[in-house]
């Protein structure tokens, strides 16, 4: 028993030790030498992340027997995360969090590692669209049962804020002093530092437990829209939708729904988000310059969105806009 300890043992070690200097001889390539480089030194300003793309409930979904989910419970795709974005501004060595979302522990260690210089996985703040549980559930992970955090800056417009801080199990959090709650307007600029600030915009959505808001973020170079969750865009106003697409320099916008072949042929207008289709029309008038602006995101799991390749995917690009992938990176 003793020697069969052993001789795995030796076994291991020479395994790791072989392991480890496949990586060393591999590390003095030149190629991976420039991508170390530009990964440690290199990176500065502000950056975008996209840290998951896939509607609340998640791919697959909970007892979905259809082909989008059923391979998906046995051989998970790592890349099907509920929506969020990360930013990292390298030169005040400081994370942000959009959205807490029930993805939120790989998706912070995600952003850690993005961010290079953090000692820790808890970021310097966490904004919140609204209370849909794609969107603030994740917060569970701060409190007691997991990390215990202290005082993680969640910033929340005043019904959200309200409703965390008034039923439970969320309250809890917020009385233990696992989050400290910034109550925020919208239309009102939150500045982070002096290059970098968040402008909460209202929007028409089920505002059951909250009102709903859409950010702007304003980098140092450059300015991104993110509106995960709407209802349609005729609702806000489609004149509004594209004036703000010709300011900012990304979009990221609601596209829980590609078209009615996916909901069984019903009748889309029914169904309060904006479905691709929809938004094809709405944007058709924008230049190609605009049009490139837009990245797709907040995918149902029955959304061909989500599958590479598909015909759905080249449409989104033959027509001259974007679909959200988790990884990408955009510099702000
Ligand atoms: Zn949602
Ligand atoms: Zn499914
Ligand atoms: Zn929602």
């Amino acid at each position: 028993m003793k020697i069969n300890h052993i001789l795995s043992f030796a076994l291991l070690f020479t395994l790791l030790f072989s392991c480890q200097s496949e990586q060393d001889s591999s590390a003095i390539e030149a190629d991976s030498l420039v991508s170390n480089v530009s990964h440690t030194l290199v990176q500065n300003g502000v950056e975008l992340i996209v840290l998951g793309t896939v509607q609340d409930a998640g791919s697959p979904q909970i007892n979905c027997k259809k082909e989008c989910c059923i391979a998906l419970f046995d051989q998970p795709d790592e890349s099907r995360k509920v929506v969020s974005l990360g930013l990292v501004d390298h030169d005040h060595q400081t994370r942000y969090l959009l959205e807490a979302t029930p993805d939120m522990v790989q998706q912070l260690n995600d952003l850690q590692n993005a961010a290079a210089v953090a000692k820790s996985d808890v970021p310097d703040g966490v904004f919140l669209t609204h209370g849909h549980i794609g969107h603030y559930t994740g917060l569970m992970y701060f409190g007691k049962e997991a990390m215990n955090a202290e005082q993680v800056p969640v910033f929340a417009m005043p019904r959200m804020a309200d409703f965390l801080m008034t039923s439970g199990p969320w309250s809890q959090l917020v009385t233990r002093e696992n989050i400290a709650i910034n109550r925020i307007k919208q239309d009102s600029v939150i500045q982070l530092n002096q290059q970098l600030n968040i402008t909460p915009i209202l929007v028409p959505h089920r505002d059951e437990y909250s009102e709903t808001v859409g950010f702007y973020i304003v980098g140092p170079n450059k300015s991104t829209l993110f509106i995960p969750d709407i209802d349609k865009w005729t609702k806000w106003g489609e004149e509004k939708i594209c004036e703000w697409i010709k300011r900012v320099d990304y979009a990221f916008l609601d596209a829980t729904f590609y078209d009615a072949e996916e909901i069984n042929n019903r009748d889309i207008t029914e169904i309060p988000h904006p479905f691709v289709v929809e938004s094809f029309k709405t944007f058709e008038k924008l230049s190609k310059e605009e049009k490139a602006k837009i990245y797709f995101i907040h995918f149902n799991h029955t959304n061909p969105l989500l599958l590479k390749a598909s015909n759905a995917q080249m449409e989104v690009e033959s027509k001259g806009f974007h679909f959200a992938e988790k990884g990408q990176r955009f510099s702000l």
